[in-house]
């Protein structure tokens, strides 16, 4: 259950309601975020939720069964929008592409992506410094300065920046440099740094983990609404199968079935969904059809020297074809 408070609830209307939901055995938690007041009640006691929705502070209660409540879709009917600033907003009919390589490599590489990107109006640019690879001898990410190297670049073209976190002390030694913190598959449920992330005002990109269910990705985003912050994004990067003709799963059901579940913006990341070069186009074309809001894709102006996931990612030939037609695709799906 949710309760949503007026902003200007009085103590005494909080202690009648503390009142009111020790009677019917209920527990409440108090969530403020940057945008609104709640209690989240658990409790098992059926009763009529007028008795609560017309007290004074109160500004309307909603009944939610499932496990994640503040992502769900049952009390929100009206999609989340993300307002990046610069007139950049994604969600509720706003397509949003967000684009660059793997990994942030130099300073002639940001720059060559910028000029990639402006010349494509894509307003996202993404990029690793901290890469979390599956070999500690693997390429590592440029750290701090190859990010403060890049912001000073992206500020000058208009961009914004989204690059992973990997953990809860790097959030503040980042925040000045980032626009969207990038949550990656490996920390999808590492509940300290999502509950450091609720802490923020700043938006959040929670990737789905690697044998992660939906179920799991939404009470994941639980923590980082309950914990104040209201301004998340989930993404499908695909899951682990039995198959081995690619590297990942992308579950395009996943995001139908997200886009029913929750009112937060769903992203599909191609890249990682099927981590093979070739088919990266097609898989974001039906990510689309499938309802993504956005689409995250790895570009790079040699793919071949990229120092990480060069197999799935695109050149700039390919990448101005597949941006110019994800756009077709997203408009065709707005006119059904
Ligand atoms: C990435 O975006 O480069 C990345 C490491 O993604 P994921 O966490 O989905 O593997
Ligand atoms: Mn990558």
């Amino acid at each position: 259950m949710i309760i949503q408070l007026e902003k200007n609830i009085s103590e005494d209307q909080i202690q009648t309601l503390k009142t009111k939901l020790k009677d019917i055995s209920y527990k409440g938690n108090r969530v403020k975020t940057q945008f609104s007041d709640y209690v989240i009640c658990v409790g098992k006691t059926d009763f009529d939720i007028r008795s609560i929705g017309i007290l004074d502070g109160v500004r309307d209660i909603h009944k939610v069964s499932d496990a994640y409540k503040l992502v769900s879709k049952k009390w929100k009917v009206e999609d989340t929008q993300i307002d990046l600033g610069d007139s950049i907003q994604i969600g509720t009919g706003n397509f949003e592409i967000m684009a660059g390589p793997c990994s942030i490599e130099s300073e002639e590489q940001i720059a060559s992506t910028i000029a990639h990107l402006k010349e494509n109006n894509v307003k996202i640019m993404r990029g690793g410094v901290y890469k979390p690879r599956s070999s500690p001898y693997s390429f590592r990410g440029l750290g701090i300065d190859g990010l403060k190297m890049w912001h000073e670049q992206t500020r000058a073209a208009g961009i914004k920046i989204i690059t992973e976190v990997m953990m809860t002390e790097q959030i503040e030694e980042i925040i000045d440099y980032v626009d969207i913190f990038q949550v990656g598959a490996r920390n999808s449920q590492n509940f300290n740094l999502l509950d450091a992330l609720g802490k923020v005002d700043k938006p959040v990109l929670l990737k789905r983990g690697i044998s992660g269910t939906i179920d799991e990705l939404l009470q994941a985003a639980e923590y980082i609404f309950s914990n104040g912050n209201e301004r998340i994004m989930l993404c499908e990067r695909g899951i682990r199968s039995y198959e081995s003709a690619y590297r990942n799963c992308m579950d395009i059901n996943a995001i139908a079935m997200l886009k029913e579940k929750t009112h937060l913006p769903v992203i599909a990341d191609p890249s990682h969904g099927i981590g093979v070069r070739q088919f990266v186009d097609k898989v974001a074309l039906a990510s689309i059809m499938g309802g993504a809001d956005g689409v995250i894709v790895e570009v790079h102006s040699t793919p071949e020297k990229a120092f990480s996931d060069g197999q799935q990612t695109l050149n700039y030939q390919e990448s101005n074809r597949l941006f110019d037609r994800m756009r077709k695709t997203f408009n065709l799906r707005e006119s059904f």
